[in-house]
């Protein structure tokens, strides 16, 4: 796994801008540099001085100048590779980046994989995996809440806590283990004595505690897809529009012809949201028309919450009736009975008796009339089926809550085990959990799984 070349990446985003990066890491990369820089001034003689900035060109193997840079050149192993590292810093344009880069490469250095600076600060033990996970985190991070989980984690908060747990189930597990060694010393009863319920409560706790928030923290992380459902013409897409506040979703007249599933972002109570507006339901002969309808089901079911859409200028049909009953169980719901602006057809009453207790909003999508209170309701909605505001913000991937889950089934058997089965069997599901919760920080996991989440992460990081 330990690769020990030089790499190369462009680390800054291909496009227009002041400054850009080209970093290199590994044994070479002073040497590198070295061949196609020339520095203006008091060029270092032997070794540059570590962390300073020196300024030149780079240039072609004909001395030909490439662009004015500053160069830092970092040994390790203070470095976030913990090894060599130097950082050109050129103007961001797509062509004068990339002929840096090729002339690095040309220099002798190997173009990086996605992920490869990070997977290297990992192996060579700078941050374990979880600290490399919240750095792909910060970098995709689409909400405030997400970059504090994140930074909480880049400072190691989530290794320090699954380390103490891991070495409380070491504690645990040794004396129950003394007893299965040296049975005529440690009877299994001295190994079950009192303190063992209490310490795996304790462990149990602390798991506990950990995914405590944690749906909460996903949302804020990952977003939450909202679908907006409702029959044609009810006004789904003018909504949307008034929702995003431009015009992005191109509004007909005639009804059935939102056939695309048009889609938009905006942040709610601080969940990056992504909006859905989805084909109307409607009984159909159109083929086209029917695979939009499939495609808004889909989508329903796939988002965690629904604005559903009535037209309160029109009678209830049956198709509202087949929109009302989408909702499924776990998912949240704000109905919106819009064009209140024309006359209702809709008494307050009905819509009360069809939607009991449920959050329900007024709104003219043409005037952008009732949406403050629309998204507020949205919101309200979400903080209530997503959980209580989370006591702790370290836990916000799929992976690590996958891995508490079960670590926690291993220590609550264990504590099932102890009254009716043999301290092996404790002292087994301990054994797993400890080994489970070690895939977070990477102590126990395969290689392949570490390539395929370092694998995710973008070019230069
Ligand atoms: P969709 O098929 O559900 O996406 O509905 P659209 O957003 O395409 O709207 C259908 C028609 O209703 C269009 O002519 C809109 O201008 C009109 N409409 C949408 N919302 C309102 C509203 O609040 N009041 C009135 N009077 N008309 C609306």
């Amino acid at each position: 796994m330990l690769e020990n070349d030089t790499i190369a990446a462009i680390s800054t985003p291909l496009g227009e801008g002041g400054i850009g990066i080209v970093r290199l890491s590994g044994p070479d990369a002073y040497a590198t540099v070295d061949r196609i820089f020339a520095c203006r001034k008091s060029k270092y003689t032997s070794y540059p001085e570590p962390r300073r900035l020196y300024y030149g060109s780079i240039q072609d193997h004909k001395g030909t100048p490439i662009d004015e840079v500053l160069v830092s050149f970092m040994p390790a192993p203070y470095t976030y590779t913990r090894e060599d590292v130097v950082e050109i810093n050129c103007h961001s344009g797509i062509f004068a980046l990339r002929a840096i880069l090729k002339l690095v490469l040309d220099s002798g250095a190997r173009l990086a994989e996605p992920g490869e600076f990070t997977k290297r600060a990992f192996i060579h033990g700078r941050i374990d995996l979880s600290q490399a996970e919240a750095v792909l985190g910060m970098i995709r991070a689409r909400s405030e809440e997400a970059v504090k989980a994140a930074a909480l984690t880049l400072q190691g908060e989530l290794t320090q806590k699954i380390e103490q747990i891991r070495e409380k189930i070491i504690e645990v597990r040794a004396p129950i283990e003394a007893s299965i060694d040296y049975p005529e010393e440690f009877t299994q009863d001295d190994a079950a004595s009192n303190a063992l319920p209490e310490s795996l409560e304790e462990l149990k706790a602390a798991v506990s505690y950990l995914l405590q928030g944690v749906d909460r923290n996903r949302a804020y992380h990952e977003g939450v897809t909202v679908a907006i459902i409702g029959r044609a013409n009810v006004g789904k897409s003018s909504l949307l529009n008034a929702l995003l506040r431009q015009q992005r979703a191109i509004v007909h007249e005639e009804p059935g012809t939102t056939r695309d599933l048009l889609e938009g972002y905006l942040n709610l109570g601080g969940y990056p949201i992504r909006l859905v507006d989805t084909a109307g339901i409607q009984g159909t002969a159109d083929p086209v028309e029917l695979a939009g309808i499939e495609r808004s089901r889909t989508a329903a079911a796939q988002a965690k919450m629904l604005i559903a859409v009535f037209d309160g200028s029109a009678a209830w049909t049956e198709m509202d009736q087949e929109i009302a009953a989408l909702r499924q169980a776990e998912q949240g719901r704000v109905v919106v009975i819009n064009k209140k602006d024309l006359e209702q057809k809709l008494s307050p009453e009905t819509i009360e008796k069809i939607f009991p207790g449920e959050e329900i909003v007024k709104t003219a999508a043409i005037r952008e009339d009732g949406i403050q209170q629309l998204e507020e309701a949205v919101t309200r909605q979400l903080d209530l089926f997503l959980g209580p505001e989370a006591e702790n913000t370290t836990v916000f991937l799929l992976r690590h809550e996958e891995i508490l889950r079960e670590a926690l089934v291993s220590i609550e058997n264990a504590i099932e085990a102890i009254s009716n089965q043999p301290v092996e069997l404790v002292s087994l599901e301990l054994q797993n959990a400890w080994q489970k919760l070690g895939e977070i920080t990477g102590e126990t996991l395969s290689e392949s799984l570490l390539d395929k989440i370092f694998s995710e992460f973008c070019l230069g990081k």
